[in-house]
């Protein structure tokens, strides 16, 4: 069976390695003329870390020493909203909650991939076409072209969100910071600090509302002024992390998603990741569900000679779920920047109780 994989983000690099386990042969497909992510952090919850752990990156994840003790969300002046205990996940859930750099990620994936096979992955290679495979598995993100081509060209739609990050070398702060994350939230705006690689980086993200979003292209160099005055009111604390940032390394861009999809499938083709169902990212949980794919789809391929029956078992076990994540991923903006102000209480309906992380992509029932 030939099958291709078009990008290798994180949904494409898990799926490959996936398919590789379950006896496959893939290639990957990447339009960049080098790997090497953006640097930024990412959050990668039990959910997730369960289809990373079946697939034997045990030992490279225990090695970035990643898993968070807490999360703290706070007003926007500091006080204190809620704390969520995370020392107890792996009893709880079946693996810890990790915060660690997208570059550490991605180069656990990238390497694994290679070591089953060092011509798997093929770089400066940007897909226009179908590639003429057997199965095509689209993980070309949220502006894939492969969605288009087979459900139409909806294009992706600006949510009113816009996005800063940051990524500060302990050396310029004071102090070092705590493990876990902080989260500081007040009406249509978010700041989050997390450190990652032992705390040698501070990850900083900001989120906040705009009407409108004009700019070309997806990250752009945005100023620390700019930055600061979006969020006034924010406790010193957050926003003297953002201070400490190198100037010129201060990221914006314009959050974009597309409505979910009636199938994650077409003959002889498999979206994955955000191809499938780009989401908002106030859970957390956009890299979680590429990886939940990618694993879910290479089980569904293991030992499987019928493609279309192997699609149809993908779309059956993650169109549901996928789906109910990227809607609460957009709920979740609401109750986070606004709705808690006025009932307090909306805080608590979050992954916990939603009960996103129980799930396990590795032995989730397949028919
Ligand atoms: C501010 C922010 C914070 C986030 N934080 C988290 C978090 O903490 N945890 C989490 O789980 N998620 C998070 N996410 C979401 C997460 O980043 C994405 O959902 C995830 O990266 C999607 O992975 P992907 O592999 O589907 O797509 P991508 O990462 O977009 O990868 C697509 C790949 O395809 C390649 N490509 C594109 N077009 C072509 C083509 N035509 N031919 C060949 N190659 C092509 C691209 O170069 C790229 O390498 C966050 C998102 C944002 C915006």
């Amino acid at each position: 069976m030939r099958i291709v994989v078009v990008g290798a983000g994180i949904g494409g690099l898990t799926a490959a390695l996936a398919l590789q386990r379950a006896g496959r042969r893939p290639i990957v497909l990447e339009a960049a003329e080098a790997l090497g992510e953006i640097g930024a952090g990412v959050s990668v919850t039990p959910n997730a870390v369960k289809g990373l752990l079946s697939l034997g990156l045990g030992p490279a994840l225990e090695a970035l020493d990643a898993a968070i003790p807490q999360q703290e969300i706070r007003a926007a002046d500091g006080s204190p909203l809620m704390r969520i205990d995370r020392s107890d996940s792996g009893a709880r859930y079946g693996a810890d909650y990790l915060m660690m750099l997208r570059a550490d990620l991605h180069g656990i994936l990238s390497d694994a991939v290679r070591a089953n096979d060092p011509d798997c992955i093929r770089l400066g290679q940007r897909v226009t076409d179908r590639p003429n495979a057997d199965l095509v598995i689209a993980a070309d993100g949220v502006r894939s072209a492969l969605r288009g081509e087979a459900f139409g060209a909806d294009a992706p739609r600006f949510t009113g969100h816009v996005a800063w990050r940051a990524l500060v070398p302990a050396e310029r702060l004071g102090a070092p910071v705590a493990k876990g994350s902080v989260v500081w939230t007040g009406p249509e705006r978010t700041l989050v600090r997390y450190p990652v690689r032992g705390g040698a980086f501070v990850n900083l993200v900001g989120l906040s509302r705009t009407g409108v979003w004009t700019a070309e292209g997806w990250s752009h160099p945005a100023r620390l002024d700019d930055l600061l005055a979006a969020f006034p009111g924010f406790a010193a604390e957050a926003l003297d992390l953002w201070r400490a940032a190198p100037a010129d390394r201060i990221m914006g861009w314009g959050l974009f998603v597309r409505d979910p999809l009636p199938s994650f499938t077409a003959p002889g083709l498999a979206l994955i990741g955000d191809a499938a169902h780009p989401m908002l990212p106030f859970m957390g949980q956009g890299a979680a569900m590429a990886i939940e794919d990618g694993v879910v789809l290479g089980r569904c391929l293991a030992g499987e000679t019928d493609v279309a029956a192997a699609l149809a078992r993908y779309d059956r076990a993650r169109r549901d779920r996928a789906t109910f994540v990227q809607r609460e991923s957009a709920a979740g903006a609401d109750r986070l920047q606004t709705t808690h102000e006025k009932s307090g209480t909306d805080l608590k309906r979050g992954e916990d109780a939603l009960d996103i992380f129980a799930y396990d992509p590795a032995t989730v029932a397949l028919d």
